[in-house]
């Protein structure tokens, strides 16, 4: 068993500087008294701080703001212009890249859907992606400090492994670790899709947050969960603890890729609302969906939108499964916030609506009455600002990355 270490001096220093760090990342502009307020700090030890970050260009001072008691002092800022990261998303069929600076304002982002060749052959895609990083280093130059990738999952930590890509096989072959970590002159930290958007809404959502716990509740092709407490993503020992898709809903139920039996993502993901509802039309020639040549998870949000019977009735049901994952998610990891994001996030009023019914009937009512649920207030590139703020997060904990030059 790996034991504790000690903590040394040097250990305190770099927390102390790490936490005057994300004071200033929060906040716009701030005084040494707040910082020394806020850390529970001496004064005499944050002008210290203050007084290496401003040489090593880090901070910079602006002006004089009004505090307390009308006391006036110098403004502090986090020179977050000069610091730059790379944040990637991996999909299914397409992938993201954007550029972020250290307060993570996105400067620009674009989607590329993968060529065929590329689709079906990983080691492809994975070219492609390297060279479009490759293209922003040489472009931002020193800039760049970090890469943060976030990946679809199961994704194994350890070996840098996705352990499972429903549809995409081949993927599960690729070392990702090796491919990225040692590629290129500055660090690369890569992530569970899940846990990166998450730490988004940790950090910038709507119910963003400064201690407590918070579940990013993914449905779109699957379902998983990212779980963020006290600002730290809790992995689990391989980094797959929010493989909550693998619940079982149904212990007798439909049989599962994973193998397991009538699991959450077979009944509230965007691609089983589709399946069920495929099964139920000649049930109902009425409805609408019969005009479509294919049906796709919007049009069944649309269609309960506009009244279609049996819509209405799939959507409910999807919010009554749903609404069944959360209760069980709720019971294992007590959240504050329970956040639903991708493509179940378009749901409208009425999934919501349903989801909380269930959910209330479903656990405790003290659990109930001090939980948020609601959606994701990104509309789209939540899991790419994730990405980012992994990059970032790992900045701002240590210096010595912050202001070493690629
Ligand atoms: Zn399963």
């Amino acid at each position: 068993m790996e034991l504790k270490k000690g903590r040394n001096a040097d250990y305190l220093m770099q927390a102390n500087r790490s936490l005057v760090l994300q004071i200033l990342a929060r906040n716009n502009i701030c005084t040494r008294a707040r910082i020394a307020e806020e850390t529970g700090l001496k004064q005499a030890t944050i002008t210290n701080i203050i007084t290496e970050m401003i040489q090593l260009g880090v901070v910079r001072e602006v002006g004089i703001v009004e505090g307390k008691r009308g006391r006036r002092s110098i403004g502090i800022e986090l020179a977050a212009e000069k610091i730059e990261v790379i944040a990637v998303k991996l999909g299914h069929v397409s992938y993201s890249i954007g550029l972020f600076d250290l307060k993570g304002t996105m400067i620009e982002h674009q989607e590329e859907r993968f060529r065929a060749e590329e689709e079906q052959n990983p080691a492809c895609a994975l070219r492609k992606i390297k060279e479009r990083i490759w293209e922003l280093l040489k472009r931002e130059g020193n800039k760049i400090h970090a890469v943060g990738i976030a990946v679809p999952g199961p994704f194994l930590r350890k070996p840098g492994r996705i352990a499972l890509m429903t549809q995409f096989p081949g993927w599960d072959k690729l070392d990702l670790n090796e491919e990225f970590l040692k590629e290129f002159p500055v660090p690369v930290f890569i992530e569970h899709g899940a846990n990166a958007g998450a730490l988004a809404e940790w950090r910038y959502g709507k119910y963003r947050r400064n201690q407590g716990c918070l579940v990013n509740f993914l449905a779109g092709e699957g379902v998983g969960a990212g779980i963020v407490v006290d600002g730290e993503i809790f992995a689990g020992s391989r980094g797959i603890a929010g493989e909550i898709g693998h619940i079982s809903l149904d212990i007798n139920g439909e049989k599962c890729d994973c193998g397991n039996r009538g699991c959450m993502e077979l009944y509230c993901s965007a691609l089983s609302l589709v399946k069920h509802t495929m099964e139920e039309l000649p049930k109902y020639p009425q409805s609408s969906l019969n005009k479509l040549e294919s049906i796709r998870y919007f049009d069944i949000f649309n269609g309960a939108e506009a009244g279609d019977a049996l819509c209405l009735e799939m959507v409910k049901q999807a919010g009554f499964y749903m609404g069944c994952g959360i209760a069980a998610v709720i019971n294992i990891y007590d959240p504050d916030v329970v956040i639903i994001s991708d493509a179940m996030s378009k749901g409208g009023a009425l999934l919501l609506e349903e989801v909380k019914k269930t959910v209330k009937e479903r656990i405790i009512d003290v659990l109930y009455e001090n939980i948020t649920i609601d959606y994701t207030d990104f509309s789209v590139n939540q899991i790419l600002y994730g990405a980012a703020v992994v990059a970032i997060d790992r900045l701002l904990s240590n210096m010595n990355m912050l202001i070493s030059t690629p």
